[in-house]
């Protein structure tokens, strides 16, 4: 049965609160831009990190409204693939302007079913919502090449959609990285089936409503849900051209390996562990404030939070100072007004955090702040964990060697910028880096030195504007081509070039060619 969006999704007002909801409402697919029950036998609870009260009940997706989504975007892609560019422009603009109308909406979606600080939620909304206001401007990104390559003849290329494409999301950006993916997809003609986190899938299914809302043609965008058998059932349907993935490693890893074996174009962005320098001519309060940002901000679950700190020289004296800032964070539930850290993801998310904050003190290193353990009153079932920073980690340790994706800072010291870039390049992963210094040519080594893909420079997460591309390296990646900026057009699209002869009426008739041509 279908249900009218308004009957699913709108809730005015919306919930911007951490109360216990009565008879929450099961999580909805969106399938040929309709809302609709699923007829799952197999259900994933979905608690509010804050509180562990449940929120919704996510279905595992049956393989019957899998195909249906399939069905729907290969249905879809025949007239969408034909409509003009300025036409689906037109229904960007309308999806922005939706996008800024619902910002609030979204970001407390988040909140609820993520954790992370209503601030901070209205920021993941906002870097999603710059790559649909980004993608606008296709008339003039999507421009071929042309060349008059002999008398008469030119030649010309064209980017075509690839088709149905799929896009699997990680939990920690609910709406963000879901509109890494669509904005570029749709805009460059391709459908899509998304797969948001089964862990919060409902800013994903506000965006479907508002791209409905802003006239985005039935099938175009279908919402499904799960876990792996649903992952599962994408990579291997042949009709599914690309997936965009992005999440751990394990998962991209396999994502990346079976998809590809099946010929279908895959991204997969990784983990990460990325590090800032701090130089002794920087200017302290900036570096160490940018840091403590960085590190516990959205409760260090980031790919981009700076999770080690490696200290040149007397900087390593700034540490008892780091401690103080990180102690001065307002640890709360994400719609407290003063909340400066949410709760993490999970009990068993919280877990592991502390077990390998654990395994560091085991294997020798310090716990300098521990936030184990951390009672927030109002919030006594939260899966909080404090700021924590431990000092003397060293390569080989779980606690380095791992990604932990929690508020915990490892602190490294070497003596010289050499020591700091040897240091991180010896890490596997690659996707951001920071160092803080006032001086330009160390900046300038150390942009040329440093090996990871994204760069700050007094900056502590990098992350590119979408005119840019997410161009993190090494292991935090797998496939060639980043998401958004040209290199997401790139992956969405495929080039056809075109060699055209017109002779003019009186040029005559060409002779006959059965040889490949020797003259130019
Ligand atoms: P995850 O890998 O657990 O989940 C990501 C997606 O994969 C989800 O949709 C999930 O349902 C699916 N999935 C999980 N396990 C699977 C399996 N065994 N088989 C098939 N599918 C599976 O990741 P997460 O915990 O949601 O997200 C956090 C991770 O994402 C971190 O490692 C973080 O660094 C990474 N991340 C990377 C970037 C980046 O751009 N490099 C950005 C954001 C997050």
């Amino acid at each position: 049965r279908a249900l009218s969006a308004a009957a699913v999704c709108r809730q005015t007002p919306y919930i911007a609160n951490h109360d216990r909801i009565e008879n929450p409402d099961n999580t909805k697919l969106f399938l040929d831009n309709r809302f609709l029950e699923s007829k799952a036998t197999t259900w994933i609870d979905l608690y509010d990190p804050a509180t562990n009260n449940i929120v919704t009940r996510v279905p595992q997706s049956t393989t019957e409204e899998l195909v249906t989504a399939v069905d729907s975007a290969e249905n879809a892609f025949k007239s969408w693939r034909r409509t003009t560019l300025l036409t689906r422009q037109q229904i960007m603009f309308k999806f922005v302007q939706l996008l800024r109308r619902d910002w609030d909406r979204l970001a407390a979606r988040i909140t609820l079913e993520q954790g992370k600080t209503f601030a901070d939620a209205k920021g993941d909304v906002l870097r999603g919502l710059q790559v649909a206001e980004t993608a606008c401007g296709i008339t003039s990104q999507l421009t071929g090449e042309l060349l008059e390559v002999s008398t008469d003849m030119e030649t010309r290329t064209y980017r075509e959609p690839l088709g149905v494409v799929a896009a699997i999301c990680p939990f920690n950006f609910p709406a963000m990285i879901p509109l890494w993916c669509l904005p570029p997809a749709i805009i460059t003609g391709n459908t899509v089936v998304m797969k948001p986190s089964e862990r919060d899938p409902g800013a994903a299914l506000i965006i479907a409503e508002l791209a409905k809302e802003a006239g985005l043609p039935d099938g175009v965008f279908n919402v499904v849900h799960g876990t792996a058998p649903t992952v599962d059932f994408l990579i291997e349907e042949p009709r599914i051209k690309a997936i965009s993935f992005v999440g751990s490693d394990k998962a991209g890893e396999y994502i990346y390996t079976r998809g590809t074996a099946n010929g279908k174009r895959v991204q997969a962005n990784l983990g990460a562990k990325n590090h800032a320098i701090v130089m002794p001519d920087s200017n302290k309060s900036q570096a160490l404030n940018a840091i403590v940002g960085a590190a516990f901000g959205a409760a260090g679950q980031r790919c981009m939070a700076i999770s080690v700190m490696v200290t040149v020289g007397d900087t390593k004296e700034w540490v008892s100072e780091l401690i103080e800032l990180a102690k001065n964070l307002k640890v709360t539930g994400g719609f407290e007004p003063d909340a400066d850290v949410g709760p993490v993801i999970s009990p068993h998310s919280k877990a592991r955090i502390e077990s390998l904050i654990q395994s560091a003190a085991d294997e020798g290193a310090k716990i300098v702040l521990d936030g184990r353990g951390y009672e927030v009153d109002k919030y006594p079932n939260g899966n909080f964990v404090g700021p924590t920073i431990i000092t003397g980690v060293k390569p080989g340790m779980r606690a380095y060697e791992e990604e932990i994706f929690g508020p915990v800072l490892s602190v490294v010291s070497v003596d010289t910028l050499d020591e700091a870039i040897s240091f991180v390049n010896a890490n596997k992963y690659g996707n951001g880096v920071a160092i803080f210094t006032h001086s330009g040519s160390v900046a300038r080594k150390f942009q040329k030195e440093i090996e990871c893909g994204q760069v700050g420079i007094n900056i502590p997460v990098p992350v590119p504007l979408p005119m840019f591309s997410f161009t993190g390296n090494k292991r935090s990646i797998l496939g060639d081509l980043n998401f958004y900026g040209k290199s997401g057009l790139h992956f969405y699209t495929q080039t056809k070039t075109v060699t055209a002869l017109w002779r003019s009426e009186d040029a005559g008739a060409d002779g006959f060619g059965v040889n490949m041509p020797t003259q130019h």
